[in-house]
């Protein structure tokens, strides 16, 4: 055989042996045999080698390799696949695969598995995690579609997970996967249903496959192969040749292996039997007993295996084990025994999760039953919390982690390593509802492993203050708070899981508190403590602080057992049986110790006594307070020391708190206070601080009660509270409420729940975003000391509340609100308000307070003073109310404030302080809250003598007795709080002014002021129109303020304009750009491909001013080149400049021309004919004195006498207009052209009456599609720049030379009037009129001959439109009337159908086409009147300054026409002639593009209501270059609905010599340079203008809230908001996009530069 010729290459398969083969007879040789396997193997050692000799090819290469690899794939299939599905079906394999199928009764699971990119949905209502998903199609088919959802795009691997039960807690099946009476039960053995020889054949050749998969993909050696694949005879070769060819057998095997795995993969899909077969193979224990099975072998092979190999393999085990729930069970327990090695393995292995086998976990852990049961029979949690806890080795003594000091590689590790805690979330993440004592246990012990990984946390990088020097290297915090970060929700998950259960809860905080007692072994118990006392109360305690000890803000322990606490004073135990709870073991003042030094590290950090140690310390205290961590950290610590002061006298706990904070000398005697008055300012300034933090920690101990276990709340009480204090700042968006709530374990705030029981949604505008607002009655729940705010929230809200109650006609006091009462466990802690030590600093506050400027008080102590005895006061309130009699009240705070102060504080008692400060004049601020405190006091004591009379009466502080001294007081106050207010509002408006320059940094603020300048300007714009024509233009420079007149022989004046390519109006975006050299612009294409917009913000200015403004910036840019590279918003090499009023982007100036009436001194021609006779004389001699002038050379030009008449000789303008006219002239070819300035160039004036046209004929476009009238609804600037425009291209023929202006007036003329000696005339059907127009008239000076040029030209129009629209008939029976206008039209056509044969169709219905002229020639007609409109300067007809019908009357009479248009038509001859153009003929019988007429206004594409939708083209998307490839950014373009490959080297091009993204290259074929995308898969817009310039704007689609998810990080379902996507279209359509981006770069200068020519 061939094997013999082997020596150095294998010969691949010769063609004979594709014919000479059997699969079928192969097949059955195999069956007849003794041995199976080794026939099998035998075939595979003689056949692989041969097929594969190349192994595996990298990537796609080139035509050849292809072709080669095909051959390989066939061959594969033919010889080696073949035989095998013979051998297993028995029969034909593709009629076997059929019945396989057909007979087949699936599981539901859908198990779809994701592309890249592909949407994903999971519902947020029914999810059993977030990591279930489905698929588009099974979604789209299921009940969430009607719930919350949440979308998301797929990183690709994974599956669908509808149909499994487990996956979903409601509406598991989709109506495609819902189990019918004919799929089988789960139960059933699938294996049963097929015949029991396949059974046989199936197991065997399965196993034979699989083992030679798994044989080869794990094999490590190069010279040698498995038993029974060796090439036959080996015996000639010398060594390194068998090396050689062994190695590539080696390789050619391998990549049959992964063929085989591929090929099992496809195979199982046909049968669920075949695939339990399969599963029951790969699971099989092997000789070699535990961990030998062939999964067994794979999995731990697998960070040595390469890839590709990987990938395939992985996919199998999901079609496979994972699609099989029996034996995804049986996999679950191999996958959990091998766990602590795959992790092992997975870290040392350089390539991502996604490549490894231990990627598998979230499809195996997240089924809570299977998570279940593999914590009860394999340990996994303590399994895995062991893993992680060996992988951290760095310790320090204590065996703490030690991260501060971490290395690269360590943190490189310790990233992988993370991937274990989301593991034990998958486990935890659903709490068992129902418990086993198996169960009880191994969470137990798993709970033991978590203490154990605490504990090394407990404590770790602690900081010690720095004196002196600042530190010298920042010590690195982040690996510590990453940790802290990622294990949050694993803390709330365990206690979750032990609320569950009593038992597991008491055992799991008996172990807490072991584990709490072991780290406080290392306090220094051994030194003599010392003895506070104050008030009469003493006590002993540690000698320690913080601003000279080590002090760690990581406890957890300490926190994990304030959370059990919590959760142990819900329990029945807490109320009924106190005495069964194990608090005994540590003393409280052990419990608060370390917790407390954590807050009081923050107080020192706020009071600026930590400023030597550095950002990593202030980063450390941020993220403590911070949403993210807070509810394991910050929040904790409160309740611990809540836990704690309620089991300890408050006196005590209140001198311990006094002590860490460092103040207890201040308050324990009068001189030390004294002493710091006069001492140090900083020291007095820190400890104002630190009185400050400590009385807002008593406030929160006392008054937190938000906490379901602390008071007596439900859960969903703490959310609505947060919320009701976020919206105290301001009304919020819908995203920024949800940043400001902790997520759980779900992703889940619990924001929806209760949102809209205290805050109603205000719908967004065209800008901005839906808001929530606050509802009014929720307002007397605002507590100014709320926890959760910072300073600065603190300030706004107080700020907010103050200022409502102000609009309210209510006084400014704000009293702490009504709380909640505590649970038992912390009941005593309302006795901290009361208590003698709280008493003493109360009154030595007040006591300062009489002093107004004493230095040694703040405002803001007063007031927490002021709180926390409102607190007292409400307390007291409330008992009085909810008691019978007066005995029971234990709470007298109104009593012991009455008692004078005792020493230290040496005068008056509480109340009397009070009572004498609510006058003093520097404390006005309070006087309300004073007032109100005052008002409660009295209301307490008549609640008491009430009640212990007769019976409670419920007094609310509102209403007092002394109802009229009070309103006195309240008009004196009212007028001191407006004076305030006055001054108040002096300084926000000197405030403003200063930061009127940061306005740009305010992007839609800025937009907004803009609007409502133009609302405002065109208000004033309809007075000035009226008579203009009469007025002498009186103009004012906006640089140097001064007046000036607007005159032909005076200063120049400009405006500032903006001149760009646009193709807004085109219909035909396949036409390629013109070449700018030999363009010819003369005659504009009615499909309008590329024009010229000119547009103006309508600033005027001296050209002298405006040169000196430009040269300034020009030279600021270039300094500011030099300085730091980078583009500005704006080009200034290309002219472009901002408006120095406005700054709106600008490139160049229109010079302001007078109105200068034309000479009417010619022959007025009495008709057109006549007209036209005597032009054709005039143009005859003109040519002919060309041809002469050109013959003589240089010689006096003679005019004919004929048209010397109508020469103007002399410019009417001064040198500085003439100056300006050929500046914006240059400006207009530059752009138009895009060419270098060349005032030689004889296209020049052209382009100029090009931007006239084009300028107008969009400008009539937008008015019509917006309804508007045609006249008074532009802006004022529009109407300036419209107007200047058109007076400047009348005169702009001044600039040119005059033989030019002749000559494009010939040529102009031969387009209606046939000149055999003019060459290269298009056909009309290739001229737009309108273009056509403008120029003529402009040309043409002289009025008399206006009227002439336009019916010549509305008549071509109407010939144009008459030719182009009947394509289609519609039959209406409306041609019975048959009125004048449609008999001239009708004979019109048929003229013209006889010239023309058989190119037009014949149609019967004039009526129709009186109808289809009408409304063709009407943009045509409307666009006429402006132009006439702005060059004479005429007023507007009434008609027309209103929108809707009898426009049709207005516009003809306004423009000398009749209204029977047709009448215009009289000389057939000339018609005629424009019908023998061979382009007419050529054009209609589909030569050309045909362009129709009314020309349609072009709209942005249509973009799908649900945004999913798009997200699922764009995941079908493949880049077009690169043959099949995902691409990573797909790309819509809004213009013409192109998907493009953006962001991508594969689809970059170049354009102009630059590489250019596909984005870019795209706009120059589509926008001429200016492009409008959508990027799909971020949702954001994207506009590109030219090369360097581009920003992203906000997305039309929005969410429920009324808010864009631009990147698609939140995930609510997003629905298109035709508003703003009309919007978008509008910007475009009003040529608006340029200007966007220059402020968007204007305002973003300071961030990094986006390349946007590469998107
Ligand atoms: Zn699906
Ligand atoms: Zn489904
Ligand atoms: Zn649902
Ligand atoms: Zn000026
Ligand atoms: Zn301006
Ligand atoms: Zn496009
Ligand atoms: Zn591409």
């Amino acid at each position: 055989m061939a094997a013999a010729e082997s020596d150095g290459d294998p010969p691949s398969a010769s063609r004979s042996e594709f014919l000479n083969f059997s699969a079928k007879d192969t097949a059955s040789r195999w069956l007849a045999a003794a041995d199976l396997q080794q026939e099998v193997y035998r075939h595979l050692a003689v056949y692989v080698p041969r097929i594969l000799c190349l192994g595996p090819s990298g990537g796609s290469g080139s035509r050849e390799e292809q072709r080669e690899e095909q051959r390989e794939e066939l061959a594969c299939q033919l010889l080696l696949l073949a035989p095998m599905e013979w051998l297993l079906l028995g029969e034909e394999p593709a009629a076997g695969l059929a019945q396989l199928q057909e007979n087949n009764q699936p599981s539901p699971l859908c198990g779809h598995v994701f592309k890249v990119g592909e949407p994903t949905y999971s519902c947020r209502e029914c999810a059993a995690d977030p990591t279930c998903v489905l698929c588009m199609q099974c979604f789209l088919g299921s009940v969430h579609k009607e719930h919350r959802y949440r979308m998301t795009t797929s990183g690709g691997g994974g599956f669908c997970d509808c149909g499994d039960a487990e996956a979903w807690k409601k509406g598991p099946y989709c109506q495609k996967h819902t189990p019918t009476d004919n799929s089988r039960d789960t139960e059933e053995d699938p294996v049963a249903q097929l015949p029991a020889d396949m059974v046989a054949r199936g197991y065997s050749i399965f196993s034979i496959v699989l083992k030679y998969a798994v044989d080869l993909l794990t094999w490590d050696q190069e010279e040698q192969l498995p038993a029974g694949l060796e090439p036959l005879n080996t015996s000639r070769q010398s060594k390194p040749l068998r090396v050689q060819v062994m190695h590539s057998s080696v390789v050619a095997h391998q990549c049959f292996a992964l063929k085989a795995l591929s090929w099992l993969g496809q195979i199982i899909q046909y049968s669920d039997g075949l695939r339990r077969i399969l599963c029951q193979v790969g699971l099989q224990k092997g000789a070699e007993g535990e961990n030998s099975s062939l999964v067994d072998r794979l999995m731990l092979n697998d960070s040595k295996m390469w890839k590709g190999a990987r990938n395939i393999y992985h996919q199998l085990l999901m079609n496979s084990l994972l699609m099989d729930l029996k034996y995804k069970k049986i996999f679950a327990i191999q996958f959990a025994k091998s766990y602590e090695r795959l992790q092992s393995d997975y870290v040392k292995d350089d390539h991502d999760r996604e490549f490894s086998i231990t990627d598998l976990s979230v499809q195996i852990f997240t089924v809570p039953s299977l998570a279940r049961m593999l914590m009860v029979e394999e340990n996994l949690m303590t399994t895995i919390i062991r893993t992680f806890v060996d992988h951290l080795r760095h310790r320090d003594l204590q065996g703490r982690f030690q991260f501060d000091r971490y290395t690269a590689q360590q943190a490189f590790k310790f990233g992988r390593v993370q991937s274990l805690i989301g593991d034990l979330k998958y486990v935890l993440i659903s709490r068992p509802s129902e418990w086993s004592d198996q169960l009880r246990m191994k969470f137990l012990e798993g709970l033991d492993a978590f203490l154990e990984l605490l504990k090394c946390m407990q404590g770790m990088d602690p900081v010690v203050r720095q004196v002196g020097q600042h530190i010298e290297m920042e010590p690195e915090w982040e690996a510590a708070f990453t940790l802290q970060m990622k294990l949050t929700h694993i803390i709330s998950m365990i206690q979750e899981w032990c609320s569950a259960d009593e038992c597991v809860l008491i055992e799991a905080y008996r172990k807490c508190l072991g584990a709490l007692s072991h780290c406080y072994s290392g306090l220094p118990d051994g030194e003599q403590p010392i003895s506070l006392s104050l008030a009469g109360h003493s006590v002993e305690t540690f000698r320690y602080q913080v601003s000279q000890d080590k002090v760690s803000i990581h406890l957890p322990v300490c926190r994990l057992l304030a959370g059990l606490h919590v959760l142990l004073s819900r329990t029945e135990v807490a109320s009924r049986f106190p005495e069964q709870l194990p608090l005994g073991e540590l003393s409280p003042p052990l419990l608060i110790e370390l917790p407390l030094r954590c807050l009081v590290l923050c107080a020192q950090v706020h009071a600026g006594m930590w400023r030597r140690n550095g950002f990593s310390l202030i980063n450390q205290i941020y993220y403590y307070h911070n949403v993210k961590c807070r509810v394991e950290m910050f929040d904790k610590d409160i309740i611990m020391l809540q836990a704690g002061a309620s089991m300890m006298d408050p006196n005590h706990f209140l001198m311990i708190v006094l002590s860490r904070f460092e103040l207890f000398h201040i308050f324990s005697s009068a001189d030390v206070r004294k002493r710091y008055r006069e001492a140090n300012k900083d020291v007095v300034q820190q400890n104002n601080t630190l009185i400050e933090e400590m009385l807002h920690l008593i406030i929160m101990v006392v008054g937190e009660r938000y906490v379901a276990g602390v008071g007596q709340v439900e859960p969903f009480d703490e959310v609505r509270r947060e919320i009701i204090h976020q919206l105290s700042i301001r009304p919020m968006a819908h995203s920024e409420l949800v940043k400001a709530l902790p997520e759980n374990g779900n992703k889940e705030t619990g924001l929806e729940r209760v949102i809209d029981t205290v805050a109603s949604f205000k719908k967004p505008g065209v800008t901005g975003r839906g808001l929530y607002e606050l509802r009014p009655e929720w307002n007397k729940y605002f507590n100014l000391y709320f926890h959760h705010y910072s300073r600065a929230d603190q300030s706004k809200a107080e700020e907010a509340q103050r200022k409502l109650r102000r609009q309210n006609g209510e006084d400014t006091a704000l009293p702490p609100p009504l709380l909640p009462p505590l649970c038992p466990l912390f009941a005593s802690l309302v006795n901290l308000l009361q208590c003698d030590v709280l008493l003493a600093v109360e009154g030595a506050v007040l006591q300062w307070a009489v002093e107004p400027s004493g230095g040694g008080w703040t405002e803001s102590m007063l007031q927490r003073v002021l709180h926390l005895v409102g607190m007292a006061l409400l307390e007291e309130q409330q008992q009085l109310e909810n008691s019978s009699g007066d005995d029971d009240v234990t709470f007298n705070y109104t009593c012991k404030i009455t008692r004078p102060g005792e020493a230290p504080s040496t005068s008056g008692s509480v109340l009397a302080l009070l009572e004498s400060l609510q006058n003093a004049p520097h404390l006005e601020v309070h006087k309300d809250m004073i007032t109100w405190i005052l008002k409660m006091v009295t209301n307490i004591k008549t609640m008491r003598e009430r009640t212990s009379s007769t019976s409670t009466i419920t007094i609310s502080p509102g209403q007092g007795p002394e109802e009229t001294v009070r309103d006195k007081d309240k008009a004196e106050r009212k007028r001191k709080a407006e004076m305030a207010r006055l001054r108040r509002e002096k300084i926000m408006a000197q405030m403003s002014e200063m930061q009127k320059h940061f306005i740009n940094e305010n992007k839609e603020l800025f937009q907004q002021s803009l609007e409502e300048l133009e609302a405002s300007t065109s208000a004033t714009a309809e007075n000035r129109r009226v008579g203009r024509a009469e007025r002498r233009q009186l103009v004012t420079c906006i640089l140097c303020q001064e007046e000036q007149e607007v005159r032909g022989h005076g200063r120049a004046m400009v405006l500032a304009a903006f001149v760009q390519r646009s193709t807004v109006l085109s219909k035909n975006r396949r036409r390629n750009l013109p070449d700018p050299e030999r363009h010819d612009p003369l005659f504009m294409h009615p499909d309008l491909s590329l024009g010229i917009h000119t547009a103006s913000c309508g600033h005027i200015m001296h050209a002298t001013c405006w040169q000196r403004y430009f040269e300034a910036v020009q030279l600021k840019e270039q300094r500011r080149q030099q300085r730091l590279r980078g583009h500005t918003s704006y080009d200034v090499e290309n002219g472009e400049f901002l408006c120095p009023l406005c700054e709106c982007l600008s490139n160049t100036v229109i010079p302001l021309l007078p109105h200068t009436p034309s000479p009417d001194h010619s022959v007025n021609h009495s008709c057109l004919e006549e007209w036209l006779e005597t032009t054709n004389q005039q143009i005859a001699l003109l040519h002919s004195a060309n041809k002469k002038q050109s013959d003589a050379g240089g010689a006096e030009p003679v005019v004919p006498e004929g048209f010397r008449v109508d020469f103007t000789p002399q410019n009417p303008f001064s040198s500085s207009i003439s100056e300006m006219i050929t500046t914006f002239s240059m400006s207009t070819y530059k752009v138009g052209l895009k060419v270098n300035p060349n005032e030689q160039d004889h296209r020049v004036p052209v382009l100029s009456w090009s931007t006239c046209a084009y300028t107008i004929q969009s400008i009539e476009r937008f008015l019509m599609d917006e309804e508007k009238p045609l006249f008074g609804s532009l802006p004022c600037r529009q109407d300036d720049c419209l107007s200047s425009l058109t007076r400047f291209s009348s005169a702009c023929w001044t600039a040119a030379p005059l033989k030019t202006v002749h000559t494009h007036f010939f040529r102009l003329f031969a387009a209606l009037v046939p000149d055999s000696q003019v060459e290269n005339t298009p056909c009309i059907l290739d001229i737009d009129m309108f273009h056509l127009l403008v120029s003529f008239i402009i040309e043409h000076q002289f009025k008399s001959t206006h009227l002439h040029l336009l019916h010549l030209v509305t008549v071509a129009h109407l010939v144009q439109i008459l030719l182009t629209s009947t394509t289609e008939e519609v039959c209406m029976d409306q041609d019975s009337g048959g009125s004048e206008e449609e008999e001239l039209t009708c004979q019109l056509y048929d003229t013209l159908r006889k010239h023309l044969g058989g190119v037009l169709p014949e149609v019967s219905s004039g009526w129709q086409l009186w109808r289809c002229v009408k409304a063709g020639v009407l943009p045509f007609l409307r666009a006429a009147t402006l132009f006439f409109h702005y060059l004479n300067s005429t007023a507007p007809p009434a008609d027309l300054l209103v929108a809707g019908p009898g426009q049709w009357e207005a516009l003809c009479s306004y423009l000398s026409l009749p209204s029977n248009l047709l009448q215009l038509h009289q000389s057939q001859h000339t018609q005629l002639e424009w019908c023998r153009h061979p382009g007419v003929t050529q054009t209609l019988q589909g030569g050309g593009v045909i362009v129709r007429f009314p020309r349609e206004s072009n709209r942005l594409i249509e973009l799908p209501e649900d945004y999913s939708v798009l997200i699922n083209q764009a995941s079908s998307f493949t880049c077009p270059r690169s043959g099949g490839d995902k691409s990573r950014a797909p790309t819509l373009c809004l213009v013409c609905g192109s998907m493009l490959c953006s962001q991508s080297y594969c689809c970059q091009t170049e354009v102009d010599g630059e590489d250019v993204g596909a984005c870019t290259a795209h706009t120059f074929t589509c926008g001429a340079g200016l492009g409008l995308f959508l990027r799909v898969r971020e949702s954001q817009v994207l506009f590109v203008a030219g090369k360097t310039k581009g920003c992203f704007y906000p997305p039309p689609y929005l969410d429920d809230y009324g808010e864009t998810d631009q990147g698609l990080k939140r995930g609510n379902p997003l629905h298109l908001c035709s508003e703003r996507y009309r919007k978008i279209e509008r910007l475009w359509r009003q040529h608006g996009i340029a200007e966007v981006i220059g402020h968007a770069q204007e305002a973003n200068q300071t961030l990094v530069a986006i390349d946007w020519q590469h998107l």
